[in-house]
């Protein structure tokens, strides 16, 4: 595809929005049902494609890819008229009788661009609230997950609006001539070194983005709760999808004894979840190529191996690993690991892990196991994350109710539910006021005496 193909694709885009079709809460709810009905009746084609990229097994690609998706559209179907309603704001008494709202638009033509790994989730939640909200989308599926972004080329034509909703396929030259496009927004996914170029071509056209990016998120576990039934919470929370989930905790903290009882408890719910050897598991996916899969490899050298530590390269496959002795300066505690390894490091208490996390850049997500109210409270007050989870691993990233992105390092913008019909929307000020009676000659000049009377009585008021 060239770049005058794409400049093309976009302008269509742009030409079926300006005609207004994307509009009517009814197209709108069409598209959304297209998208249920494009989930459903071909699940079995979604499964294929994600076994094929990652080796995924299919009760995974419904639990954390397509029922997520079913659930936002769900929601949405059920919220849409509230959500598009104009919102009525009191007016001053000054200003009465009048009438002011809040009217919530859409942007116009939006761009999303997601990564490989939950490939329908993380493309199709972003569309569903960009369609809510009356857009018109080009959609880049992650060229990393090709059965995936080519189940999507096909499908997406047949299901939804080919006017005004269009795939673009491709990687880094497809992205980059679809980035020198003016879009009214533009919704990445993927890692922070792509989010700095995605910034800095929205900013020749001032378009604004959300960047969902990842980093380090910390888990913290103490001595209050139920080590054996944390272990397992924390297994599958870091294992699922081989570790290459942006919200999977990155790596663990705890203190000496805690640690030496905890990460055995680990290796246990490893051999529940996956059997003694997760590679004859077909439960257990794998790494995503073998670039990543040599980065990870050498991650393992980096500490001792307590758990798994069993790499096959051929089959990108990576046992689930726990390393203890890890220098915090070691690759693995240098970068976002995104793959099946928790490297464990040794603290003082929850004082010293708040230091050492606020010392970090704030991560997409925090996991504290702790039943105890002010070591919780310590975490709250004294660490920044887009989400925080209490005794709980990853799932807080399925409530619709909960606005899901990061902050700093790791992001910018909230989707999920509302949050994302926002994102997708202008809320256009409206206030409308009749002339005659006239309210405003009280602030008209010229400035008399009573004008300063009047006026000061307002600071006071105000003050
Ligand atoms: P990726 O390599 O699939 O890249 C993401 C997207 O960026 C793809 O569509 C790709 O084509 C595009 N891209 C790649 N290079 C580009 C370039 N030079 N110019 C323009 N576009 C380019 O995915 P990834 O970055 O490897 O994804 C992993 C990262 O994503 C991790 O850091 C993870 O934490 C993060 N992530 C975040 C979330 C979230 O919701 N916050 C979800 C999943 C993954």
């Amino acid at each position: 595809m060239t770049s005058d193909d794409i400049a093309g694709i976009v302008a269509e885009r742009r030409r079926a929005f300006d005609t207004g079709i994307t509009k009517p809460l009814k197209w709108r709810r069409a598209q959304l049902e297209g998208i249920r009905r494009m989930l459903t009746e071909r699940s079995a084609e979604w499964e294929a494609a994600l076994a094929a990229d990652l080796h995924r097994p299919p009760t995974e690609t419904h639990l954390a890819d397509i029922n997520v998706v079913l659930s936002e559209i769900a929601h949405a179907l059920k919220h849409l008229r509230r959500w598009a309603a104009p919102k009525r704001v009191a007016l001053p008494m000054a200003l009465q009788p009048g009438r002011g709202y809040v009217l919530r638009e859409p942007l116009g033509v939006v761009l999303v661009i997601s990564p490989w790994n939950y490939p329908v989730q993380l493309l199709l939640g972003p569309v569903v609230a960009a369609l809510a909200a009356g857009n018109a989308v080009v959609m880049k599926p992650s060229e990393l997950a090709p059965a995936t972004s080519a189940a999507f080329a096909k499908l997406v034509p047949q299901y939804l609006d080919a006017r005004a909703v269009a795939v673009v396929e491709g990687a880094v030259p497809e992205t980059t001539a679809l980035l020198e496009q003016r879009f009214d927004h533009i919704f990445y996914t993927g890692g922070a070194r792509v989010g700095r170029i995605v910034a800095r071509a929205a900013a020749e056209h001032l378009t604004p983005i959300s960047l969902e990016l990842g980093g380090k998120s910390p888990l913290y576990v103490d001595d209050s709760v139920d080590l054996a039934a944390a272990a397992k919470r924390i297994a599958w929370g870091k294992f699922l999808n081989a570790g290459q989930t942006c919200v999977a905790p990155d790596y663990l903290l705890a203190t000496k004894p805690v640690a030496a009882k905890l990460v055995p408890l680990i290796g246990d719910a490893v051999a529940e979840l996956y059997g003694s050897d997760a590679q004859a598991s077909g439960d257990y996916s794998r790494i995503v190529n073998p670039a990543r899969f040599r980065v990870l490899d050498a991650m393992l050298a980096d500490g001792t191996v307590a758990v798994g530590g069993g790499t096959d390269a051929d089959d990108k496959y990576i046992a689930p690993t726990v390393l203890t002795e890890v220098a915090e300066d070691a690759p693995v505690m240098q970068e976002e690991i995104f793959g099946p390894i928790l490297p464990v490091i040794e603290v003082d208490g929850h004082e010293d892990a708040v230091r050492r996390i606020a010392a970090r850049e704030k991560p997409l997500a925090l996991y504290v196991f702790s039943n105890r109210d002010d070591v919780r409270k310590a975490f709250l007050r004294g660490t920044s994350s887009g989400a925080v989870g209490f005794n709980v691993a990853v799932v807080q990233q399925t409530v619709i109710g909960l606005p899901f992105g990061g902050v700093g390092e790791s992001g910018m913008g909230r989707y999920r539910g509302e949050a994302g019909f926002t994102t997708f929307s202008n809320e256009k000020a409206v206030l409308s006021k009749p002339l005659a009676p006239e309210s405003l000659t009280m602030i008209f000049p010229p400035y008399t005496k009573r004008t300063d009377g009047f006026v000061r009585g307002m600071l006071r008021k105000l003050s």
